[in-house]
C-alpha cells in the first residue's frame, strides 16, 4: 500500500498516444500521419542546414551554461518580436512590447493563461475556435480560466464558418479574450483571408476584446514568413493589444529545445515595462527560467543576414514540399475517380489536412490499411512522401469509395 495505491490509470494523450500505438505496429506498410513534425520525402526527421551552421557557431563560441534571466536569451527574444511584427513595427520602435522567452508555443500559451487569470480576473473567459488544437482546452482550464468555443469550422464546405464567427465575436462581452490562429489553422488547415482579418479586427476593436494570437506556423503556412504574420501585424496596426505567443518548433525544425516566445503590445512604454515584470513573477514559480540553446540557435540565424536568406529558402522548400504533396494526394484521389470532392485538401494551408473523414472511416483505415492519424480525421501532411502517397490515396479510397 502506497499513498498512490488508489490512483486511477490516466487515458493517453489522444495525439502522442498514437505514435506509441504507430511503433507497435509491425506491419511494414504502416504510415504515420499524426504528431505534426516536419519530415523530409525520406520520411526521416529533418534537420535544417541553417540550424547545423548555427550548431557549429554556437560551439566555437564556446559560451558558458549559466542560467538566462527569467525572460530568456534578451537576442533572441529581440528578434524573435521583429520577426513577427516586422523590423520596421512601429510598436517595436516606442518600445511598447512586453517580451519573454518561453517553453516554446505551449510554455508561452500556458504563461500568458496564467497573466490573464491574474490580471483580467481568474474564471475570465477566454474563446476559442471550434475545433483547435487540443491542448489549448487544457491548458488554459488549467490556468483557470473558463475555455469557450466560437464557430470556425463549417464542416458543410470543409471550409471557413466566417458568419458564424462574427456572429459569435459581436454576441462575446466587451473585453472578452479570443484565441486566434495567427496562420496554418490546426487542426482544419482553414485560414480567414486577408479581408476576413481585417473585418474581424475592426469588429474586435471597439469592443476591445484582446486577439490572443497563436502563431506556430510562421513560414511555414505559405513558405514567406512575412506573409504569414500579415494578420498579427494587420491587427497591432488597427491599435490592438496584440497578445502572441510563437514557437519555433516546426518553422526552425527546433521541435525539442522548446524555443518560443510571449509578448504583449502594450499603450506606452512604462505599461510594457509593468507587463514584463508581472511575466517574470508568472515564470519564475514556474520554471525559473528557460533554457538557452535553442535561443542560442534561433538568434544566429536571425541576426546573420546571411543564414537569415538561407533559412528563409528552407523554410520555403518545407512549405512547398507539404504544398506538393497535398496536389499529388488530391490528384490520386481524383485519379482513382473518388466520389467525394477533395478540393479542401489543396484548399488548406499548413502542416495539416482536415480530410472530412469520419471517425468510423479513421479507426477502418488504421486497422485496415496500417494509417495512423487522429479521430477529427486530420492527417499530417508532413508525414505523406513521395513513396506513400498512392498507398495513402488508395487506401482512402478503399474506405469511401
Ligand atoms: N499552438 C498550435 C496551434 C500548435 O499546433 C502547436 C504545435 N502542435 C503549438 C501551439 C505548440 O507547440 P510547441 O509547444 O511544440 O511549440
Amino acid at each position: 500500500m502506497s499513498i498512490w495505491s488508489d490512483m486511477p490509470m490516466g487515458p493517453p494523450d489522444p495525439i502522442l498516444g498514437l505514435t506509441d500505438a504507430f511503433n507497435k505496429d509491425k506491419d511494414p506498410k504502416k504510415v504515420s500521419l499524426g504528431v505534426g513534425a516536419y519530415r523530409g520525402d525520406d520520411g526521416k526527421p529533418f534537420v535544417l542546414n541553417t540550424v547545423r551552421k548555427a550548431e557549429k557557431i554556437v560551439l566555437e563560441k564556446a559560451l558558458n551554461h549559466e542560467y538566462a534571466g527569467i525572460a530568456g536569451v534578451p537576442e533572441f527574444t529581440k528578434l524573435s518580436l521583429s520577426f513577427a511584427y516586422g523590423k520596421d513595427s512601429p510598436a517595436l520602435k516606442e518600445n511598447r512590447v512586453a517580451g519573454v522567452q518561453t517553453l516554446s508555443g505551449t510554455g508561452a500559451c500556458r504563461v500568458a493563461g496564467d497573466l490573464f487569470a491574474r490580471f483580467r480576473g481568474a474564471g475570465s473567459a477566454i474563446y476559442l475556435p471550434n475545433p483547435t488544437w487540443g491542448n489549448h482546452i487544457p491548458i488554459f482550464k488549467n490556468a483557470g480560466l473558463d475555455v469557450r468555443k466560437y464557430r470556425y469550422y463549417d464542416p458543410k464546405t470543409v471550409g471557413l464558418d466566417f458568419e458564424g464567427l462574427m456572429a459569435d465575436v459581436r454576441a462575446a462581452d466587451d473585453e472578452s479574450i479570443f484565441l486566434l490562429h495567427a496562420c496554418a489553422h490546426n487542426p482544419t488547415g482553414v485560414d480567414p483571408t486577408q479581408e476576413q482579418w481585417a473585418e474581424l479586427s475592426k469588429l474586435m476593436r471597439p469592443k476591445k476584446q484582446t486577439p490572443f494570437f497563436d502563431c506556430a506556423y510562421q513560414g511555414f503556412a505559405s513558405g514567406d514568413a512575412e506573409k504569414d504574420a500579415w494578420a498579427i501585424r494587420r491587427f497591432v496596426d488597427d491599435g490592438h493589444c496584440v497578445v502572441l505567443a510563437q514557437s519555433f518548433a516546426k518553422n526552425f525544425g527546433l521541435y525539442g529545445e522548446r524555443i518560443g516566445a510571449l509578448s504583449v503590445v502594450c499603450s506606452d512604454a512604462d505599461e510594457a515595462a509593468r507587463v514584463a515584470s508581472q511575466l517574470k513573477l508568472v515564470i519564475r514559480p514556474m520554471y525559473s527560467n528557460p533554457p538557452v540553446y535553442g535561443a542560442r540557435l534561433v538568434a544566429e540565424i536571425l541576426s546573420d543576414e546571411a543564414l537569415s536568406v538561407e533559412w528563409t529558402a528552407e523554410c520555403k522548400a518545407m512549405a512547398d514540399r507539404i504544398m506538393a504533396m497535398r496536389s499529388s494526394l488530391r490528384s490520386h484521389l481524383e485519379g482513382l475517380k473518388s466520389s467525394r470532392s477533395w478540393e479542401h485538401i489543396t484548399e488548406q494551408i499548413g502542416m495539416f489536412c482536415y480530410t472530412g473523414l469520419t471517425q468510423e472511416e479513421v479507426l477502418k483505415i488504421r486497422a485496415d490499411s496500417h494509417i495512423y492519424f487522429t479521430n477529427d480525421g486530420r492527417i499530417s501532411m508532413a508525414g505523406i512522401t513521395s513513396s506513400n502517397v498512392e498507398y495513402v490515396a488508395q487506401s482512402i479510397y478503399a474506405i469511401t469509395g
